[in-house]
């Protein structure tokens, strides 16, 4: 068996996958990526440790670790060279994994293993080809010939830094008018935020109300309280 452990800004996803690709168990826990890194480690670690007691199985059966991380990774060193969503910079991610888990570790970039998965899950049927990843930021990652492009640095493809207006909204790498910064998660609830700013009568407002907050779905539900709801039917 295998772990495999994502960790995001929002939270840390793991699974235990078998031989053949299967995931056996999984589970989530909060990342809350304000705290020291070694926290959010050692968080990382018990989440898998408890995948594997609460699967039934001893550590033992578990061959190795794979950590997809957002950022530049260094993937020889499994270095964390630069993350803004976690806020880790060159910190040994890999390195003091295995201060809580001792096991053979791997760190890459998490769009880079969404490609490499896909590719797995899918026999290598499809063998060149580009994933793009849609959330806080918006990743990618491609495959050439059946092996996953790094390029220098690790620093490959970065499609969602491809310039799309000169001079437009500003994005988190320092440049803007990137995809990223239309296109994302984070740029939707912005662009939300604006449209309700626009229009103080908009749904939207009762919609974030009922939510607590303006999300990425804001623009797209309906609100619940009956009211509300019978004016959305007109
Ligand atoms: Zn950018």
């Amino acid at each position: 068996m295998y772990i495999g452990i994502d960790l995001g800004g929002t939270n840390i996803a793991a699974g235990l996958v078998s031989e053949d690709g299967k995931i056996l168990h999984k589970g989530s826990v909060p990342t809350d990526s304000g705290r020291p890194s070694r926290e959010i480690v050692q968080d990382m670690a018990r989440l898998a440790k408890t995948l594997v007691s609460e699967y039934g199985a001893d550590m033992s059966e578990v061959k190795s670790v794979g950590i997809g991380c957002p950022g530049t990774i260094d993937f020889n060193t499994g270095e964390v060279v630069y993350s803004n969503n976690i806020k880790m910079e060159h910190f040994p991610l890999a390195e003091v994994f295995r201060e809580y888990l001792d096991l053979p570790t791997a760190v890459d970039n998490d769009a880079n293993c969404a490609a490499m998965g896909e590719y797995v899950a899918n026999g290598g049927g499809a063998n060149s080809f580009l994933l793009i990843t849609l959330g806080t930021g918006v990743g990618s990652g491609l495959v050439l010939g059946g092996r996953l492009y790094r390029g220098f640095n690790g620093a490959a493809v970065e499609a969602g830094h491809i310039t799309l207006v000169s001079g437009g909204e500003p994005c988190t790498c320092g440049k803007s008018g990137c995809w990223e910064s239309y296109a994302s998660v984070t740029a939707l609830i912005r662009d939300t935020k604006r449209a309700m700013e626009k229009n103080p009568q908009s749904l939207m407002h009762k919609i974030a109300a009922e939510e607590g907050k303006v999300s990425g779905r804001t623009a797209f539900m309906k609100p619940i309280t009956t009211a509300a709801a019978a004016f959305w039917e007109t």
